[in-house]
């Protein structure tokens, strides 16, 4: 009974969080205020995290998931209208499509070295009801966005970024988040940049960021917070709007986070690197993004790719024995029973590989050299003993 009832122990975990003083002590200033709900903190740290992307606006929200719903709201779609988006990511990206009525169209990824959406695969979607393209860099690494800008422009069709893996990557001297017209991103706990719970919507355009800004708060047209400094006016709602703020409570954690972000990236790159260069020889293993030098990564999460489904339950299960624990990101949304309802028949060939034979590996900057070299150790033996037999 207690054995089935505790949590697995492991030598090695996927993902583990260290909060230092400084997050407790942010948090306990805010507590310890007389303010708590959305008002000067999130201010703050919206500025912070929009002149760290050099974008004009940053729109704080309650979710990675709110981020996108909003956003997408922002583009008033209606229903059946169409947005292109990968099918290999978190069901989030495609569940936001479905909440304002119109349709996730599915694109395949570029290859199973290159797991982003396919601009081909984009264009050949495309229809007079696409109404925007939806990417998603996975892993932090930003998609073919000369490409996908340049189909994008040809048909006049918005871009939108789910930046959930990809705070502070960069394509061409430009962070992921502002490639396109709307930037979304998610500071769920095992982000890059955790507030327990939160999102942003990062933007160039005035007028979006001020309609984001009523829309995440039941779309009226000034703020508790705006009263309680002294503003008399009464407040209107313009539209229908939403409850999807962000709290200052939340957002004290976003600002220490935030400015540990570029060092905690560093690191997941120095951990990804070792991880690349370990795993170089084995044969048959595919490792996404190696040698594409399209941008620099934010290294969320170390994808591994095995050369067939076959070899999956084995190798898992071997680095599960040795305590190294392992996910797959991701399981593709059209192949879950609500979307297989909705897309009968639906194939997306590297997506469907993919998915079947990708093992994600522990990547996380408070990782010890220990916990690399048994990762590592243990992912070479299972790789001879298990998948090169
Ligand atoms: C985490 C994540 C989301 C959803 O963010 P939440 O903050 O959990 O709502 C959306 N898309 C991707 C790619 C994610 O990784």
């Amino acid at each position: 009974m207690e054995s089935d009832s505790k949590p697995a122990v492991w030598k090695v975990p996927l993902f583990d969080l260290q909060m230092s003083p400084s997050e407790v002590d942010a948090v306990a200033r805010v507590l310890r205020s007389n303010w708590i709900s959305m008002g000067e903190v999130t201010e703050t740290f919206e500025s912070e995290f929009a002149r760290q992307l050099g974008s004009r606006h940053a729109v704080a929200v309650a979710s990675g998931t709110a981020a996108l719903h909003l956003a997408l709201v922002g583009l008033n779609l209606e229903r059946d209208d169409e947005v292109i988006c990968p099918s290999l990511s978190f069901v989030a990206t495609a569940n936001a499509v479905l909440y304002t009525g119109a349709r996730p169209v599915f694109a395949d990824i570029a290859s199973t070295a290159d797991p982003t959406i396919s601009p081909q695969a984009i264009e050949a979607l495309i229809t007079p009801r696409t109404k925007a393209i939806l990417v998603m860099h996975y892993a932090g690494y930003p998609c073919q966005m000369d490409e996908i800008g340049a189909l994008a422009e040809r048909h006049a069709i918005p871009v939108v970024e789910d930046a959930a893996h990809a705070p502070l990557a960069e394509y061409r001297g430009k962070k992921a988040g502002t490639l396109g017209l709307l930037g979304c991103f998610s500071f769920f706990s095992n982000k890059n940049l955790t507030t327990a719970e939160g999102g942003m919507i990062v933007t160039d355009d005035d007028e979006s960021a001020a309609r984001l800004r009523r829309l995440r708060s039941h779309g009226m047209t000034t703020l508790s917070y705006d009263r309680y400094r002294g503003s008399a006016s009464p407040y209107d709602v313009s539209e229908l709007g939403f409850n999807y703020r962000m709290d200052d409570v939340r957002a004290a954690l976003g600002i220490v986070q935030l400015e540990k972000l570029s060092d905690h990236n560093r690191r997941r790159k120095e951990i990804a690197d070792a991880y690349r260069e370990a795993f170089r020889q084995l044969p048959g293993m595919t490792l996404p993004f190696v040698g594409l030098e399209r941008g620099q990564g934010s290294e969320h999460i170390f994808p591994a790719v095995l050369p067939a489904p076959e070899e999956r339950a084995g190798f898992v299960d071997y680095l599960r024995q040795h305590g190294v624990q392992t996910s797959v990101h991701y399981p593709p949304i059209h192949q879950f029973q609500m979307y297989r309802d909705i897309y009968p028949g639906l194939r997306l060939p590297v997506t469907e590989t993919f998915g079947s034979c990708e093992v994600t590996l522990p990547l996380f900057p408070t990782m010890t050299q220990e916990q690399i070299s048994w990762v590592t150790k243990v992912v070479q033996s299972a790789w001879m003993e298990r998948v090169c037999v």
